[in-house]
């Protein structure tokens, strides 16, 4: 055993778990460290108070002189929680968060220092970013980017740092981040989705879309994933034979969490609890070393910026408890990997869930309304749906055999087909009281009974209706859920804008009463988006036949994906919504396009030189030792050798033709990377993926045989069976 997988595995095996004590109870930790309303009541006078709610719920600008108040109670109430520091907290097209910290400290004249934090501090920075993608949005603009204060986000401190959450754009107002058009996004769903709502409810003054996210990830050993320079660099294995045991056994799922486990769980949730994170479920996943995490639904910006948050402090507390988190998609070959459900929904000011079907028919109309508009939003959009969630380590499971497919249905269960089959057959135009009536008590009306017992759930759909919300579960793990929720909550907002032209030209030129008018235009929205529901298995070849019968996209790589978010009708309705112009769309596109060919260009490398210097190396060394022993039988048993050593010397022949093949596929890789490079930025994206990609699943081939064939006592990396089963 080389020497470095020896000492990781020794290290891992006599780790101890960390005792982490619960001292206080949950409910009382909760968002202590968190500016948030009871912090503000507290520190705030009552003007400025009322200035920042009125920016929370209205999206009023707050005035300078108040944002100088808010900024000195900010930094009182955040130096009383220990902080010395603040800083903007945004997040950039890097998928990440980034953050400058600046003390608070500043020496006045005459060398007295005081702790000075002012509004002009609080509201708008000029962080050196240019280092930062752009997708040459600052080289056309010739303009340098500014934070500015999210109001909507509250401030929080981690450790000792004042983490104040931004948006981040140019000085002409181009995004140079993900909140930016997030928040466009929500603002189109709260103007469309309320005026829809004012259908039902006169008095409906504002809509907010509801993120509920399920985080999954992988837990690794600290020192066995330092010991494999592909996790290190790539965070997934690039190579390595499948254990004996894996999986199989569902042995894992929902099984008790292992303790060291346990206490990396505790301790995270603990830090969540002061942060306002509101964690609430764990469970171990269906792989080794695999586990979940989700908190209560939240706000969508609020959710959005609590994943990120979350997975830097997932980061962080796995560090002090020795391990390593793998966020990876797909870290290991055949067994399970990684995703993050995004349960969304949308909700009014007085908590009322439009996907949740009511107690009347009139609420269960609006139901239907908002249900029916989304799964019409989801038909339009479908290949942009499948765009907004393309990564490099996503196609692992959405192009791969494994959940979900690449293809965007919508699964609803078997009732509310029926419902929606009925409504099919709904008379065009005016209605007779006997059908209004059969409407009412027979198909709306019983719906919340229906899905009382609504058990049927289907895993394998990437975009599933779970009784008041739907699930988009093709969202992947590593990913920020800003982008995915930006394209969604962008087309219902438009999906709801049709929808209301359409009624109000009913009642207006046809006369139709209002339910009459939104009966009919549902019933024409039924048929026309039957094509994208599907409740059938959605991992079988029969579906992927089926779905290109009905003409439904599967791009099952991130290249050919990312194509749709440039089409002129695409950047048409971000500009129709005031999400995304011409400029910043484009941006994203070269942005995601880079990113991907960077992460396989530097898989390539790892591979090969893993390939290169540890592993031909090694089968080197075990192969000298066969010829040695061969050597030797034959000085013993003369020609009789032949027969004595027969296993060794094919043996001796496999490991040479293996380490050939890798040698030559490893040139061939360097070259394809090469004429790759040359070209502009979608060309090489396409190259990358058809002419690169491949050899490394070719080279990982070979390097697995070779595992299973040289001693182990010689094998370098650490092992599948080590990296998954130690702990
Ligand atoms: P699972 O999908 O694992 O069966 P649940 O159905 O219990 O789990 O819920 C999953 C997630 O859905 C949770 O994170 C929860 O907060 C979220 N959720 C529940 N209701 C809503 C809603 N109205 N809007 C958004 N998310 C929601
Ligand atoms: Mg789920």
């Amino acid at each position: 055993m080389s020497k470095i997988r020896f000492n990781a595995l020794n290290e891992a095996l006599h780790r101890k778990s960390i005792n982490i004590k619960e001292t206080e109870k949950r409910s009382t930790i909760f968002g202590k460290n968190v500016f948030n309303r009871n912090a503000m009541q507290q520190y705030l006078t009552s003007a400025a108070y009322e200035s920042v709610m009125d920016a929370i719920l209205h999206g009023k600008k707050i005035d300078r002189k108040i944002a100088d108040q808010v900024a000195v109670s900010m930094k009182d109430w955040a130096m009383s929680k220990g902080a010395t520091h603040y800083t903007h907290w945004f997040q950039p097209l890097t998928g990440a968060t980034a953050e400058k910290h600046d003390a608070f400290f500043e020496s006045i004249n005459g060398g007295i220092a005081v702790e000075k934090f002012d509004g002009e501090q609080l509201v708008q920075q000029e962080p050196d970013a240019s280092s930062f993608p752009n997708g040459g949005i600052r080289n056309t603009f010739e303009a340098r980017g500014y934070t500015a204060w999210d109001p909507t986000s509250p401030a929080f401190v981690y450790e000792t740092t004042l983490c104040i959450p931004t948006i981040f754009v140019s000085y002409t107002g181009e995004a140079l981040d993900n909140k930016t058009p997030l928040l466009r996004a929500l603002q189109a769903v709260d103007t469309h989705a309320t005026a829809v709502c004012k259908y039902f409810d006169k008095n409906a003054s504002k809509v907010s879309a509801t993120l509920g996210w399920e985080q999954e990830y992988f837990l690794i050993d600290e020192a066995l994933a330092i010991s494999r320079p592909d996790i290190l660099m790539t965070g997934r294995t690039l190579l390595g034979h499948s254990p004996a045991k894996g999986q199989q056994l569902d042995d894992h799922y929902f099984g008790t969490i292992p303790k060291r486990a346990m206490s990396f769980m505790q301790d995270l949730e603990q830090e969540c609890m002061l942060l306002g994170i509101p964690v609430k479920t764990r469970h171990n996943e269906v792989a080794p070393n695999q586990f979940e995490l989700a908190p209560i639904f939240e706000e969508a910006n609020l959710a959005v910026d609590h994943n990120s948050l979350l997975m830097d402090v997932m980061e962080k507390v796995s560090k002090r408890h020795k391990f390593k988190v793998l966020f990876h998609e797909k870290p290991f070959e055949g067994i399970n990997g990684s995703g993050k459900h995004n349960n969304w929904s949308l909700e009014t000011a007085s908590g009322t869930n439009l996907l949740s079907p009511g107690k009347t028919p009139m609420k269960n109309l609006q139901f239907l309304t908002f249900f029916v508009n989304t799964i019409k939003a989801v038909f339009e959009n479908e290949e942009l749906l499948r765009a907004a969630i393309a990564s490099a380590s996503n196609d692992h499971r959405l192009g791969a055999n494994e959940a979900p497919p690449a293809i965007m249905s919508v699964f609803i269960g078997s009732q509310l087909s029926a419902v929606l089959d009925e409504l099919e057959n709904v008379t065009k135009g005016k209605l007779s009281p006997q059908e209004k009536t059969d409407l009412k008590l027979n198909i709306i009306g019983k719906i919340p009974e229906i899905l009382l017992d609504n058990t049927d759930r289907n895993r394998t759909s990437p975009f599933a209706f779970t009784g008041n919300k739907f699930e988009f579960r093709a969202v992947g793990s590593w990913s920020n859920c800003a982008t995915p929720m930006t394209v969604l909550n962008t087309i219902v907002a438009k999906q709801l804008k049709e929808f209301k032209i359409e009624v109000d030209k009913l009642i207006d030129i046809k006369n139709l009463k209002k339910d009459e008018a939104i009966f009919n235009v549902l019933r024409e929205y039924i048929k026309a988006s039957k094509k994208i529901r599907f409740e059938g298995d959605g991992y079988g070849i029969a579906w992927e036949k089926e779905a290109k019968k009905r003409g439904l996209s599967n791009n099952k790589t991130t290249p050919a994906a990312l194509k749709i978010k440039v089409a002129k009708s695409v950047v048409s309705l971000f500009e129709e919504m005031e999400v995304m112009s011409e400029v910043e769309i484009n941006a994203r596109y070269e942005i995601e396009l880079e990113a991907y060919t960077k992460k396989i260009q530097i898989e390539s490398r790892v591979l090969a030189d893993i390939a290169r210097n540890h592993v031909v190396p090694t089968a080197i060394i075990y192969q000298n030792t066969l010829l040695e022993n061969t050597k030797n039988l034959k000085e013993i048993f003369g020609e009789e050798y032949k027969n004595i050593a027969k296993e060794q010397i094919e043996l001796i022949m496999t490991i040479s033709k293996h380490i050939t093949e890798i040698n030559a596929l490893v040139s061939q890789m360097t070259e394809a990377r090469k004429i790759a490079n040359t070209k502009v930025i979608e060309k090489s994206a396409a190259d990358y993926d058809s002419k690169v990609k491949p050899f490394l699943k070719q080279i990982r081939y070979h390097c697995d045989k070779l595992e299973t064939m040289v001693d182990d006592n010689l094998w370098p990396l650490t092992k599948y069976r080590e990296l998954l089963f130690t702990r």
